[in-house]
């Protein structure tokens, strides 16, 4: 099959991409190796909500319901990406999944199996957390109990009277473990290896993440005082909670390890109440009992794994060179790389401003440049 562009994804980048090409009169096949519009979110955890207002959550030419509220539910937002597809007329081809993509001439050709498609232009769509990632921990078949992924918690209800080890402490971590102890689990620990940045979900009226976009680019020495100051005063002084403390401010942390603080969604509550004790990182399991970094063990019920994702896009596409070390792509947004013309990535990046929010205004500057291209072509 031939077209001009394929659109890889159907999650809010790929049919954001789609939408914006669609106003410029371009055509897209966009492929999804999902079932419908918005899997990816329906299938996340129970207790769910944007960490990004409404607002800065939206994807172009199409505004979020105001009766979804400020902080979106993980099923609203599922609802709207879907509503999104269907007010835009694109149809995907669910059940189709890349699994390779090379160079052929001018061409690129995106393959399942036998079934190809060519295409002038590619966007890649795939997601950012497109495939769970965790270390396999010495001595885990020692373990009696349950390791799961982050990825594979929906509810806290089978943990009910049950001792669990979170393992992380970004935004997933922090969030499944006061979901937990809400919900009457016995004992809750948070295993920490890099101590993170925590931050209010809003300061006052004004969300957290609505200022971020003016930080994104600042120097770190000039806001990270001021951050500094803003979480003590909103959050206090989490190492009384066994909290450790974060090595580097707010945008230093977040460029550097290209991580984004953990919002606060009920954690300090649980910390303060002393139903979530802070331990330091998980480094094997022996004769059945978890083994931290500090040499302490204990013998949880469970273990969660909030330990990230990767793109999954090595398999794909390592050998174009268009990825670095850690599988995520050189250059994302309306740049092409020099080595793969045509080629484009969006959804990839992790600014201090959301995805959702960068997502709309790369979807709007690709199609903008697809658009251009194919013109001259
Ligand atoms: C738990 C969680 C909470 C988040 N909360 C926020 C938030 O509050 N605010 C914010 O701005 N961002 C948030 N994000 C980040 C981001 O905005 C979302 O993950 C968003 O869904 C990203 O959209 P996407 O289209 O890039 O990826 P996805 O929504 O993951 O969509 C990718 C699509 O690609 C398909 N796909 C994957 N691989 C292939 C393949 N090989 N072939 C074909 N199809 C494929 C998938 O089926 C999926 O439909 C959150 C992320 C997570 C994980």
């Amino acid at each position: 099959m031939d077209a001009d562009v394929v659109v890889v994804g159907a999650g809010p980048a790929g049919l954001a991409v789609a939408a914006c090409l669609k106003k410029r009169g371009v055509e897209t096949i966009v492929l999804d190796r999902g079932q419908a519009a918005g899997q990816s979110w329906r299938t996340r955890y129970d207790r769910l909500h944007l960490h990004t207002p409404r607002a800065q959550s939206r994807m172009p030419d199409l505004p979020i319901p105001r009766r979804f509220g400020r902080w979106v539910s993980k099923d609203d937002m599922a609802q709207y990406i879907d509503l999104y597809a269907r007010h835009h007329g694109i149809v995907p081809r669910f059940g189709t999944e890349l699994r390779r993509l090379d160079r052929d001439g001018d061409r690129w050709v995106a393959m399942d199996g036998d079934t190809r498609w060519t295409a002038r232009q590619v966007v890649i769509a795939t997601g950012y957390s497109n495939s769970p990632a965790r270390p396999l921990w010495p001595g885990e078949e020692s373990f009696p109990g349950d390791i799961v992924h982050a990825a594979d918690y929906t509810s806290p209800m089978p943990y009910a009277g049950r001792s669990v080890l979170v393992v992380g402490a970004g935004n997933t971590g922090a969030e499944i473990a006061a979901d937990l102890t809400e919900h009457g689990a016995r004992d809750v620990r948070l295993a920490v290896r890099t101590p993170p940045n925590v931050i209010p979900r809003q300061l006052g009226p004004v969300p957290t993440t609505v200022l971020a976009i003016g930080m994104e680019h600042a120097p770190p020495r000039l806001v990270d005082p001021v951050n500094r100051l803003l979480q003590r005063w909103a959050l206090g002084d989490l190492t009384r909670f066994g909290m450790p403390a974060p090595e580097a401010g707010v945008v230093e942390q977040a460029r550097r390890t290209k991580v984004t603080p953990t919002i606060d969604v009920g954690l300090v509550a649980a910390l303060r109440r002393g139903d979530v004790t802070p331990v330091p990182a998980l480094e094997c399991f022996d004769a059945g009992e978890a083994v931290l970094a500090d040499g302490s063990r204990f013998a949880p019920d469970a273990v969660i794994a909030a330990t990230g994702y990767t793109t999954g896009l090595d398999p794909i596409m390592a050998h174009l060179g268009v990825l670095d070390p850690r599988g995520r792509p050189l250059a994302t947004g309306p740049r092409a790389l020099p080595q793969a013309p045509g080629l484009r990535f969006i959804g990839m990046s992790n600014p201090l401003k959301g995805q959702l929010f960068q997502i709309r205004l790369h979807a709007t500057a690709i199609a903008k440049a697809v658009a251009a291209e194919l013109r001259e072509d």
